[in-house]
This record gives structure tokens, sequence and C-alpha cells, in this order.
């Protein structure tokens, strides 16, 4: 059975104390590989191949980095059919998203961020006739990156990628459900010819190597993604050692549809931003908001399309809908659409898991769920389900709803649909979330502010802020 290894200072190296864990492909719900259990051992050992690293790396011209980093992008490219391969048998996802989505955006994130690195630029703040104060943005030295199961490539190099760009070196950990691209990418990190000890990449689980990359001192910014809870226990953690940090945490988004949307259009999206990764994507609108004069016909049209949803093998390509990515998450979802019957909703559609034949037969398949009947207070419509699972809740009104929309402990993202456009504006204006789409989903500028408020995080990642929070600023005033 295939192991996956460490990357330490250049070399693909086993865990120090040789244990490794079963890593499960959900669509089977079999082992298939083994992932290391690393430990606080192998952190001190990928912390002293990054610190020897960061000198060269930091002085290393522009131009260079930029070079290196464009090879690692053009690697993933090369690789592409390969890597969405082993992505949707370690994730569940689609063949056909892992192609389209992950491994494309992977590819672009490394590209985005080598080519920032070279527009990135000094500010300079003239006191007229008394001084000239330059800001130097210097790169921190080692950083941590922590990374979800979601969407595994996708979101490790979104994280790395602005890290590595602005000078530093980086251990970075992939979740432990889904090693297996932050594996390969560390074989083709080598490929590109990064150097030595520039990335680490750590497997393991969160408690134990996770914690060890945020309790250690050397290591001076952590950028994680994943779920509130453990997002809260690392901000208590890094707090008193004055770490800088940032948080990408979980969601719970509304999608708003007023009765003057584009019907048609509206209705396609709803299902792509419903159920896209089985709706395991934190800006998935699990929250589905209906304006009254048009919420049965929306029910009937989209309980209809959502019924037709075939959930398949990851790994063919005709399948759009996939395996959620464990036993115990398919567990949690299943154990939602309960506590929504509990509270008085009415299961519209789906509601159950999927048995599928032959070796898929143990795989983690749920059928893509409609609920409605629920008020806003219950647990089902403030909590994040994260699978294929919305509610639909109607409103009268513009203020009512965005009383229901900001209605959570989250803040992550919203969409709003309506072709009214100063109503558009007004809505947008009044959200509690850090991202707002008007008549689209998941439509992405890499140059834009990503992230959420409230319980959905703290910091911004995308475009210069990211080339901000993995540098230092010094200004330096020079009297005239
Ligand atoms: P998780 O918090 O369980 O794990 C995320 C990562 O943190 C994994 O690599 C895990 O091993 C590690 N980890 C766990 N405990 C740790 C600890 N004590 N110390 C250090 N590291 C630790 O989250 P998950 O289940 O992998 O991901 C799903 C969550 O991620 C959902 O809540 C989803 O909304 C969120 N998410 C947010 C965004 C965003 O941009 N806001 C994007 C994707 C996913």
């Amino acid at each position: 059975m295939e192991k996956i290894l460490n990357y330490i200072g250049g070399n693909l190296v086993e865990p120090s104390g040789l244990a490794y864990l079963d890593n499960v492909d959900p669509g089977r719900g079999k082992v298939y590989s083994k992932v290391p259990d690393s430990d606080q051992i192998d952190v001190e050992k990928a912390f002293a191949a990054a610190s020897a690293a960061f000198q060269g790396w930091k002085n290393t011209p522009l131009e260079t980095r930029c070079a290196i980093l464009q090879r690692l992008a053009d690697k993933i490219g090369e690789n592409k059919e390969a890597l969405a391969l082993a992505e949707a048998r370690d994730n569940g996802k689609p063949v056909s998203l892992a192609i389209h989505v992950d491994i494309p955006r992977a590819e672009s994130n490394i590209r985005f961020f080598a080519t920032a690195a070279m527009h990135w630029s000094s500010e300079s703040h003239v006191m007229e006739n008394e001084a000239i104060n330059y800001t130097h943005r210097k790169p921190i030295g080692v950083v941590g990156c922590i990374a979800p199961w979601n969407l595994p490539l996708y979101l490790f190099t979104w994280k790395i990628a602005p890290a590595l760009a602005s000078g530093n070196c980086v251990i970075a950990k992939p979740s432990e459900l889904t090693p297996m691209t932050a594996y390969l990418l560390a074989k083709l990190a080598i490929e590109a010819g990064l150097p030595a000890g520039v990335l680490n990449i750590l497997h393991g689980l969160g408690p134990k190597v996770g914690d060890a990359i945020v309790k250690h001192p050397g290591i001076k910014a952590i950028s994680f993604t994943g779920g509130t809870a453990t997002g809260a226990y690392i901000a208590g953690t890094v707090a008193p050692m004055f770490k800088k940090v940032s948080l990408e945490l979980g969601g719970k988004n509304a999608n708003i549809i007023f009765a003057d949307a584009d019907f048609d259009e509206m209705l396609s999206t709803t299902l792509r931003s419903s159920f896209s990764n089985q709706g395991q994507i934190c800006l998935c609108g699990s929250r589905i908001l209906v304006e009254a004069s048009i919420y049965d016909r929306f029910k009937e049209a989209f309980v209809h399309k959502v019924s037709q949803m075939k959930v398949g093998d990851p790994l063919l390509t005709a399948t759009k809908m996939g395996a959620v990515v464990s036993e115990a998450h398919m567990q949690k979802v299943l154990g939602y659409i309960e506590l929504a019957k509990q509270e008085g909703g009415t299961i519209l559609c789906g509601g159950n898991r999927i048995l599928l034949e032959g070796e898929l037969a143990d795989g983690y398949y749920i059928a893509p769920t409609v609920i409605e009947g629920l008020g806003p207070a219950c647990r089902t419509n403030q909590e994040e389900i994260f699978g294929p699972v919305v509610t639909l809740q109607k409103f009268e009104t513009e203020e009512e709803a965005i009383a229901l929309a900001n209605d959570t402990p989250y803040g992550l993202a919203a969409t709003v649909w309506t072709s009214h456009v100063t109503k558009a504006h007004r809505v947008a204006n009044e959200l509690q979330t850090g991202i707002v789409w008007i008549n689209c989903w998941l439509l992405r500028d890499l140059r834009t502010p990503f992230g959420g408020v409230k319980q959905s995080g703290v910091g911004r990642e995308g475009g210069w802020e990211a080339m901000r929070f993995f540098t230092e600023p010094q200004n330096v005033c020079i009297k005239l």
C-alpha cells in the first residue's frame, strides 16, 4: 500500500516515529494509502530546515523566485489529470470538478502570487521639508500554513503561494483526511527546483502535529483555514505568543432570492451554490431565502431539479455529485438531517444515505437534501452542516430578508438575486459578511479580499492582503 511521506529539507522522508495513519478513499469506504502520523520532532526538523533556508530564499532575486514558482505552477498544469484523479480519490469529489476547478485554481494561485511578488513595492511618505519615510515590507521568517480537506490542493496553494512569493519559508500541513495532492505537490516542488527547506510539508493529526506547528516559538505567523472551533483554539494559543494569525473559518451563508431575479439563471446557479462539492464549500449557500411571491414556483422547480441529481462514482467523468469526505462526516450530516426533522422541518427531497453497488457499496454518499418549515432560530438554520443540505425560508420584505440573512453567528459570504440595481447595492451594504455575490456565485478575482466577519474568521486572504499578512512592515524615517 502506498505510503505518503513528509517533505523536509528538500527530501521526502518518513515521520520520525515511523507511525502512519490510514488514508481512506471515501467513494469506496476503503483504506488505500498510509499517511504519516507526524509529531513535534518532525516539526523541529522542518523548522531547522526552514530556518537554514530562510536567508538564501529571502535574498534570492525576485525574478529568480518568481521563475521557480512559475515552474512549480507549470508542473501542476502538466500533471493536471493525475492530480485531479488523486484529488477525487482522496476527497470523494467528482473528478470533473477537480479537473475544472481545484487543480487549475491551484496552478493559478501559484502563478498569481509568483507574479505579484514582481510588482510588490515599498511605500514612501514625504513630510514636506522635514523628512522622508519609506516602509519596507520584509518577509516574516518561518511561517505555518494549515489547510482543510474540502478543497485540498486549492486552499493549500492559496496559503503557501503568497507566503513563499513574499520571501518566507513555510511549514505546511494539509488535512489528514486529504493528504495526497500535497504529497504530489512536494514531488513537483523537487522537480521544479524549489531550494531545499523553503517549503516543508508535514502530514498528520491536527491536535498533534498541527498543534506543534501552532505552538512552535520560532514559527512567527499562522495562516489557518478550517472549522470555527479549531480557529478559536488556535487564536487562544497564539495570542500570548504575539504571533500573526489569519483565520478563515466556517460559514452559514444566505442565498437571498428576490422575485425580480432572472429565474432561470438564479435556479441553475442556486443548484451549484447549494450542492457543488457535495455542499462542502465554505461559500455554499445553505440557507435559501425566497421572496414570498415566488416561493412556491421556486420550491417546485428547485426540488424537481434536485431530485434528478445523481450521486455516483467520483472517479467517473460523468459524475456531478460524489461522496462526502469521511464516514464521521457523513454521520454528522445525517445527524443534522435527523435534527431538522425533530425541529419540525419537512424533507422535500433527499434526507438519506445512498447505498451504491459493487465496489462503491461502502462509500459515503448522501442524497442532496432540501428542507422547509424551519424558523431562523433553530439549530439547523444556525449551525454549519457542511454537506448536501439546504433549507428554504420565505420572506415578505427586503428588511426581513436582511434580518434573516444576518441572523447567524457566521459572516462569510452571501448571494443576492435581483434585477433591481439599487436594491442590490442597498442589500449588499446591510449584509454582515466579508463577501457578497450579486446575480452570481463563486466568481473569484484573486486580487479581491477574501474572508469573513463574526465567527467566520479574522483577517483577509487574496491579493495584496495576503502579501501584507506574510510580511512585516518596517518604517524608516530620514530627516532632511
Ligand atoms: P478542521 O478545523 O477540523 O481542520 C482544519 C485543519 O486544521 C486540518 O489540517 C486539521 O488537521 C488542522 N487542525 C485540527 N485541529 C488542530 C489543532 N488543534 N491545531 C492545529 N491544527 C489543527 O476543519 P476541517 O473539518 O478540515 O474543514 C472544514 C471547515 O473548514 C468548515 O468549517 C469550513 O467552513 C471551513 N472552511 C473555511 C474556509 C474559508 O475560507 N473560510 C474554506 C474552506 C473550509
